[in-house]
């Protein structure tokens, strides 16, 4: 049972960035379960397809779109596609994002530049694109997912550590420059969520067998909804880390 009233997000109009899998289809069926009509977008046209059906089987309004967010042309057609389709978006979830287990001597340049291309500049892309499509209009709120990595050196993950720490950044000064507009733009810092491939994938390059104490996609969604809903309406410019302190402390190692 959720602890939030089931009309929590009715009537918003919502988009989720890599929809489709783990957190964000988390999200995304969290989202629709409290009434919003939830658009999902990512590369993989089967997957979205399938789960924006299965959404819809639970009784979701969702509709799905391609789009690559590293290619603002794409970008922008997946805005075209919500005006078409709801004529209005007033929550952009930015959640899309690529991730490996890598040292650094093992790191190509390709590589880094690939998921900071995804994470970092594709969080930019959709975020400047719902601005000038929807939001500087009429206000609304971003939350994007990034990572409980500020503040230390993470094993394995040079690029997405770098990524989310611009992320971090984009979201303090995006929730500056439209907070005039009636803009908040938050982020949600998620620990290790069980279920997830990344966690998995991750969990295992680094502590093998050793158990680790995870939360589920539902329980960041829960800190989204709270961003983005008017539960947080005077909140802006913040990153809220929903990791209990369990697994990530694994990885990290403290700058002093
Ligand atoms: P995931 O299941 O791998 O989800 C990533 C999603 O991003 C996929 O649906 C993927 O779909 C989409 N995507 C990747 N590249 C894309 C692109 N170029 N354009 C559009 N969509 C793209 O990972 P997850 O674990 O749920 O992670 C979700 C978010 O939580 C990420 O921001 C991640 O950094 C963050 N996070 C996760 C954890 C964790 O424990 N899992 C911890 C901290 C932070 P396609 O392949 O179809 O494009």
């Amino acid at each position: 049972m959720s602890i939030y009233s089931a009309d929590l997000m009715a009537t918003k109009v919502v988009l989720i960035t890599g929809g489709g899998t783990g957190i964000g289809k988390g999200i995304a069926c969290a989202m629709g379960e409290h009434g919003a009509k939830v658009v999902i977008a990512s590369r993989k046209k089967e997957v979205i397809e399938a789960t924006a059906a299965e959404l819809r089987e639970q009784g979701i309004e969702c509709e799905s779109c391609v789009c690559d967010i590293r290619d603002y042309v794409s970008v922008t057609a997946l805005m075209s596609f919500i005006m078409q389709t709801y004529g209005r978006l007033d929550v952009l979830v930015n959640n899309a994002a690529g991730n490996f287990p890598a040292s650094v001597d093992q790191l190509s340049a390709n590589a880094f530049r690939t998921v900071v291309d995804i994470d970092l500049n594709g969080t930019f892309n959709v975020s400047k694109a719902a601005f000038e499509a929807f939001l500087k209009g009429k206000g609304g709120a971003v939350v994007n997912i990034t990572a409980p990595f500020e503040g230390w050196g993470v094993a394995y993950q040079a690029h997405a550590a770098a990524a989310k720490a611009g992320i971090d950044s984009l979201t303090r000064t995006c929730a500056v420059d439209w907070q005039p507009l009636g803009i908040r733009v938050n982020a949600v810092a998620p620990g290790s969520v069980s279920a997830t491939e990344g966690t998995g994938r991750l969990t295992e390059a680094l502590v093998g067998d050793r158990p680790t104490i995870s939360c589920s996609p539902a329980d960041i969604a829960n800190a989204v909804m709270f961003l983005a809903s008017d539960a947080g309406r005077f909140v802006s410019g913040e990153i809220i880390r929903v990791d209990s302190a369990t697994g990530v402390d694994l990885l990290r190692i403290p700058v002093h």
